[in-house]
């Protein structure tokens, strides 16, 4: 594969050898650390870059740095802020193409899922002015309670302090930008980590925050281990507020470890599909191969099963052959068409690929697909596959297409709502009253009517129930996430102002 090249632009972010050695952003300052780690791309698994692997005083530095600047932030003008988050949306807007090459290289995303990654990370910070719209609060006057007679409250939104961000390799600048920008907008300092599978573009983006006047030390970005730098971080008293998305079982220890912080969490999901037999079987099918195979599936709010009610599976299975026939599956650096590259690296291909294995000794029928070379495991479709198989019940996080054949919705809520998991869904019916039924009745935090489930910006409030997380992210719902409501309580009654309570009324 070729070398990873930046411009000279990013010339800060990493120090010139045989290959790239990055830095990380620590007290306003791109710093070089004592030791580094291998970055591995996807597509070959050739080593492409050397990433920086924070220290226990590195991390030290970075927590005392954000604690201490974080009045910076602060203290700086609503519109200040707002016009700093769209200067850099501006000049990401304009590095695009760079980010989106070196994303593509790192994580051997296809150049649509890489490019409409950074778009999503765009239209992130532009929708900042619509969050800035719920960095408000109210004023509550007191005589409706004869307790609070002759006082007033102002209700406020404050910032927590220092926020820490914690990423996933799927979205690794999304999911950053979906954190750093909310909690800065609201006035919070930030440190952020990002996934070790593939930082680099992410680091491109910190450099345009840095570049673009993010106030020193009010932005730290560190690599490292998650499991050394991130365990040793989510136990820091110094840090207000974790912002996790990533795996169950990494969410669950930030919960037993974080102590009295303010957590979000955005975890793993078992995205279910239920088409049933008045639905537009084309569109249903079209939207489950998309659903599934999008980012060679890896993605939290993938149609990780499909429940199909049994009187027309046969037809669907047809329709989503011939619909996965036009699914171009290769090294994603060829060209700019093809639809899904490999998954994240052999290990996590050797995994799918154990769990289609189980499937098929289980009983379902592995119609297409079902190899993989290195990291690339191909577009998979199983099925009748029963219940009792893995992948029926586990987050997949791979490109299969997982069909299960149900009697009747009744037997598909029933299915569905077994799940630890409670992110995403989707139903394809034509029946407003089963859709509605269905609807109500998933244990889930979203789900979608007619398409597979689609986050893109977050537009729309996005978080899971269950073993999925707790908070939601999205425009406005991050805000309220990262900032702590004040009540303030003006008495009145010291200068003989409010409105008396006279008790005549009484019964
Ligand atoms: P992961 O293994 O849990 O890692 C996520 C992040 O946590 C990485 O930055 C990782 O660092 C770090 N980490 C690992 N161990 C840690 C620890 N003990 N303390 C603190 N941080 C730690 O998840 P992943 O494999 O990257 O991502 C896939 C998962 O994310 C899937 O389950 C997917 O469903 C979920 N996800 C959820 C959403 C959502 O919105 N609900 C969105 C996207 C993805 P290293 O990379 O250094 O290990
Ligand atoms: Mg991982």
């Amino acid at each position: 594969m070729e070398k990873l090249k930046l411009s000279e632009y990013f010339s800060n972010i990493y120090d010139n050898g045989e290959y790239p050695r990055f830095k990380v952003l620590i007290d306003g300052k791109w710093v070089k650390t004592k030791d580094t780690f291998d970055l591995v791309s996807s597509v070959d698994e050739s080593k492409i870059a050397e990433i920086g692997s924070v220290s226990k005083e590195d991390l030290d530095l970075a927590v005392k740095s954000a604690n201490d600047n974080k009045d910076k932030i602060r203290g700086m003008a609503a519109i200040d802020r707002l016009e700093l988050i769209n200067k850099i949306r501006k000049e990401i807007e304009a590095h695009k193409e760079e980010i989106v090459k070196a994303l593509m290289m790192e994580s051997g995303k296809a150049y649509g899922s890489a490019n409409g990654e950074i778009n999503a990370a765009i239209e992130r910070l532009r929708l900042s002015m619509e969050d800035s719209r719920k960095i408000m609060g109210e004023y509550i006057p007191g005589d409706w309670s004869s307790d609070t007679t002759k006082k007033i409250a102002l209700v406020i939104r404050e910032p927590l302090g220092v926020v820490l961000g914690i990423s996933p390799f799927n979205y690794p600048v999304y999911t950053s930008i979906a954190k750093i920008m909310p909690a800065l907008l609201s006035g919070n300092s930030v440190i952020m980590k990002p996934p070790s599978s593939d930082p680099i573009a992410m680091l491109m983006c910190a450099e345009i925050f840095r570049k673009c006047g993010v106030p020193s030390g009010t932005l730290q970005v560190i690599t490292g281990s998650g499991s050394i730098a991130g365990d040793y971080l989510i136990e820091n008293k110094n840090i207000n507020m974790i912002s996790f998305t990533g795996s169950t079982s990494v969410g669950k220890h930030i919960a037993e470890v974080a102590g009295l912080k303010k957590i979000h969490l955005e975890l793993g999901g078992k995205g279910t599909a239920i088409v049933l037999d008045d639905s537009d079987l084309d569109l249903a099918a079209k939207e489950c191969v998309k659903g599934s195979l999008e980012l060679a599936g890896q993605r939290c709010d993938a149609v990780s099963r499909v429940l199909v009610v049994e009187n027309i599976a046969e037809k669907f299975y047809k329709k989503i052959e011939e619909h996965l026939n036009d699914y171009k599956f290769d090294n994603p650096l060829k060209n700019n068409d093809i639809n899904m590259g490999p998954v994240i690296n052999k290990k996590a291909a050797e995994r799918i690929d154990s769990m289609v294995k189980d499937a098929v000794n289980n009983g379902a029928k592995l119609v297409k697909g079902g190899k993989f070379n290195n990291s690339y495991y191909e577009p998979t479709i199983l099925e009748d596959v029963p219940l009792s198989a893995q992948i029926a019940n586990e987050e997949t996080f791979g490109p299969v297409i997982t069909l299960i054949k149900v009697k009747d919705e009744d037997e598909a809520i029933l299915i569905a709502n077994k799940s630890n998991y409670g992110l995403d869904s989707a139903v394809f019916t034509n029946d407003f009253y089963r859709a509605w039924k269905i609807m109500k009745a998933l244990q889930v935090g979203n789900i979608t009517l007619n398409s597979a489930p689609s986050h893109g910006t977050a537009y729309f409030p996005f978080g899971g129930v269950k073993d999925s997380g707790a908070g939601k992210e999205g425009v406005g719902y991050s805000i309220e996430e990262m900032t702590n409501i004040k009540t303030m309580v003006f008495n009145l009654g010291a200068k003989d102002l409010g409105k008396p309570y006279s008790g005549q009324f009484k019964d």
